[in-house]
């Protein structure tokens, strides 16, 4: 019997996992940590609950809310509180809720009048044609000006990425963007005539899509697959290894090794740079010789040589610290009733960004308080996540008092680091790309899927997870 191996159980693995299982293909499931959704981490304590990975999944495509009935759980998702839709970005050193209509920007004090021009303009700025690939800075100063570099898009882009939008590559961070200008010629014109084309597909685009969570935490979503999968899944079981024979792949880990006809590779990015893959052919294939290398299988170790994949561990990982605080709601000065505020870099904050987590989901806190989740770090303060629990809390709490007048000690508090958080699709990443379809191309029956490959949000992987899926059982019924 054909069987995969898929490693990884973060929610692109195990997508891949539950898929390939429910159309009677065996599957392993190897998980380096002792627990499932990667970086997905709920946790409920004391009446709070706490997300310090992922808060919401963006409905973008018919296959998340698709997974979510087929796992079975349509009855515990969380549907957002409607009142909790407004987006605040921080401008003179307080939270103004973005204009959520053409009236409402040409109204707003969020912007100056040279922004709202700007818009009026864009339509008529001739689209870049050279193919020359820009940062996102360099795109929205082109398209529209400075001022939304500075004020708007750095803080989406910190919100999104922890990214810094001088480094990030429009044509592999924002590539809906980049084809609303190679299609329409222009952003507005993009938005407007768009959507048709959009409907027709079934995407929503991404301030469009509905959002959700689960009653207790997006951990729900891991676990339930997880339990799906049973003993399926591997915990503590590092895979170090990968030998390509002539039946498929042996793979070797830290708790003994297996052989399957086919490997999904979910994990990160900096361990698939250390991991050791022997396969068919030499050193990284030219395009020319993928062809004929494609149907290659060795017979014999002899034949057997490493992959290089020690490029993988360039791309960037800045880290970021989530600091998620519970406060009583009189201590509290601002509302907090929307998704949460978004911060520029320009402003002089050390988070950011913050979710109003209780807003959103009220079961994220005890009656009569509110949760508030903040960043701290990312490519704009990558020092600062690594510090002590209580000196994160203190300045959080500090940015928090000017900015939503915070008074009063956190009820509740905790911080996670996560070392190596979110993938930067900088400049030139078009390169790591290349490289995996070159390395499915000669290695056959190897595959690559996740955040690092197909988008970093956490719809875009389950979508990657259920794409995967199709290439691989392809590849087993021509095998
Ligand atoms: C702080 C933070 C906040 C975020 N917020 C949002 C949000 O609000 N909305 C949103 O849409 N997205 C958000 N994201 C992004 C989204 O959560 C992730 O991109 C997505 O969950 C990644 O899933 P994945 O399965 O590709 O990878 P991961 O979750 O990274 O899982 C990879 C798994 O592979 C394992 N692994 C790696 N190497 C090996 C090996 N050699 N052997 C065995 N196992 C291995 C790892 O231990 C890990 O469990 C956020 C991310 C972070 C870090």
């Amino acid at each position: 019997m054909k069987s995969v191996a898929i490693i990884g159980a973060g929610i692109a693995g195990l997508t891949a996992a539950f898929y390939l299982k429910r159309k009677g293909i065996p599957v392993t499931v190897y998980e380096a940590s002792g627990r499932v959704g990667g970086v997905i981490q709920s946790l409920r304590q004391d009446g709070w609950l706490a997300e310090f990975g992922p808060n919401t999944l963006l409905e973008t495509s018919p296959k998340i809310g698709q997974l979510v009935r087929d796992a079975g759980l349509q009855s515990r998702r969380l549907d957002p509180e409607p009142k909790a839709e407004a987006r605040y970005v921080v401008r003179y050193q307080r939270p103004f809720a973005m204009p959520g209509s053409p009236l409402g920007f040409f109204t707003t004090k969020l912007f100056t009048a040279g922004a709202k021009l700007a818009v009026l303009r864009e339509p008529f700025v001739a689209p870049r044609r050279d193919g020359v690939e820009e940062s996102i800075a360099q795109f929205v100063v082109r398209r529209l000006n400075q001022e939304f570099l500075d004020q708007a898009i750095d803080a989406l882009v910190a919100g999104i990425y922890a990214g810094d939008p001088h480094q990030l590559s429009l044509t592999h961070a924002f590539p809906k963007l980049k084809a609303l200008e190679d299609n329409y010629g222009s952003l507005i014109k993009g938005q407007i005539f768009g959507a048709r084309d959009r409907k027709k597909s079934g995407e929503v685009a991404k301030d469009r899509a509905p959002k959700f969570s689960f009653d207790e935490g997006l951990q729900v979503l891991p676990d339930m697959l997880a339990a799906q999968l049973g003993d399926a899944v591997k915990l503590d079981t590092e895979v170090t290894k990968l030998k390509q024979t002539a039946d498929g792949w042996r793979v070797a880990t830290s708790n003994g090794e297996w052989e399957h006809s086919a490997v999904i590779y979910c994990g990160t990015a900096f361990k698939l740079a250390e991991m050791k893959v022997m396969c068919g052919r030499a050193a990284l294939p030219h395009s020319s010789e993928i062809e004929a290398a494609q149907q290659h299988r060795p017979t014999g170790d002899k034949e057997l040589e490493p992959l290089d994949l020690s490029r993988f561990s360039e791309i960037r990982y800045p880290p970021v610290a989530s600091v998620v605080l519970g406060f009583r709601r009189e201590d509290v000065a601002h509302p907090c009733e929307g998704f949460g505020m978004l911060m520029p870099k320009i402003e002089g904050f050390k988070i950011l960004g913050t979710i109003f987590s209780s807003s959103l989901f009220p079961n994220r806190a005890p009656a009569g308080h509110l949760t508030l989740t903040s960043y701290i770090g990312g490519e704009r303060y990558p020092e600062l996540a690594r510090l002590p629990a209580e000196k994160l809390v203190a300045l959080t709490c500090e940015d928090l008092r000017v900015l939503l007048g915070v008074a009063g000690k956190p009820a509740f508090q905790h911080c996670v680091l996560y070392p190596k958080a979110i993938p930067q699709y900088n400049v030139g990443y078009g390169r790591y790309r290349e490289l995996m379809n070159e390395i499915e191309n000669q290695a056959a029956g190897l595959f690559f899927a996740g955040h690092y490959r197909d988008g970093v949000s956490l719809g875009d992987t389950i979508v990657s997870g259920c794409n995967i899926v199709e290439r691989v059982e392809k590849f087993l019924t021509t095998k």
